[in-house]
């Protein structure tokens, strides 16, 4: 029996592929309200100085006065950084140009790789209640998303299915191992989804059996259909599962949520 009486300890899973439009943010928004659908409370901390998963759920930039830069740095209240979104029961630290200079500014901290592992971490966080914690990185291996794997249970590798899909992922994996080994050895590969898929294409077929054969359990049953609606709802500041519920998209990612919800659970157990 789990002690209720406890507070308990947020999963962290960072969402990672040093290649832009993988389907990160997009990944990140709506597997959070998938999960949230599922009555889990989810924080989305956007790391990407583009700040994409923060309009994505409806911060416009006027309103992040404080944001995940000022959370590394231990420099404002939680209950100014995390703010409510358009998704229920998902909410989010925004991300501003600022968090592109983090990476130089940040450097001389000591505990450069630490900040984001110890801001989530700060006994603060436990009133909030949060099951989930999904991080959306910023397309590079840079001293951000080092924070995000260093501060992570868990990492989802996005991975767009189109040709050269697979030729990033060795880098990626080389700075996992290297994360394990200086900072966070429990981290582990949740899983592989593949976004954008088409199944009418002969090439999303392909880069689905070369993932399969060689990356095996590690690829998530689950496949993202390329699916329009999930491209408009962004525009529209909302998830795909409020934009148009009964799409494929929302489908492909509540199917998500549900796969991720029962290997952890199978983990637990
Ligand atoms: P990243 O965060 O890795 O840079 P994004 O999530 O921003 O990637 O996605 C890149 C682009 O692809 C965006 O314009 C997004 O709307 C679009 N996109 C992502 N997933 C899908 C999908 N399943 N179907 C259609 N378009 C998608
Ligand atoms: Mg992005």
């Amino acid at each position: 029996m789990p002690d209720l009486s406890r507070p308990k300890t947020p999963r962290v899973m960072a969402l990672a592929n040093q290649k832009g439009g993988v389907g990160k943010t997009t990944t990140t928004i709506n597997l959070a309200a998938a999960l949230a659908e599922k009555g889990l409370k989810i924080l989305v901390v956007d790391l990407d100085p583009q700040g994409n998963a923060s309009t994505g759920l409806g911060i416009e930039a006027e309103h992040r006065e404080f944001t995940t830069y000022d959370f590394l740095l231990d420099e404002s209240k939680l209950d100014d950084l995390i703010l409510e979104t358009t998704a229920k029961n998902v909410s989010l630290i925004p991300a501003t140009v600022d968090l592109s200079s983090a990476d130089i500014e940040l450097f001389a901290n000591e505990k450069r790789s630490f900040l984001l592992h110890d801001a989530i971490r700060q006994p603060d966080m436990d009133q909030f209640g949060f099951d989930y914690i999904l991080i959306d990185c910023p397309p590079s291996l840079n001293l951000l998303t080092v924070n995000a794997l260093v501060a992570s249970n868990s990492v989802i590798v996005p991975l767009q299915s189109e040709f050269f899909a697979l030729e990033g992922l060795s880098q990626l994996m080389m700075t996992i191992r290297e994360v394990r080994q200086s900072a966070n050895p429990k981290l582990r590969i949740e899983g592989i989804v593949l976004t954008m898929y088409d199944a009418r294409n002969n090439l999303s077929q392909q880069v689905e059996a070369d993932a399969r054969e060689n990356l095996g359990d590690l690829v998530f049953e689950s496949v993202i259909p390329r699916n329009v609606r999930v491209s408009e709802a962004p525009s529209y500041a909302m998830s795909v599962l409020n934009y148009d519920t009964a799409s494929k998209g929302a489908a492909a990612y509540r199917a998500l949520a549900q796969e991720l919800l029962k290997k952890n659970d199978k983990m637990a157990a």
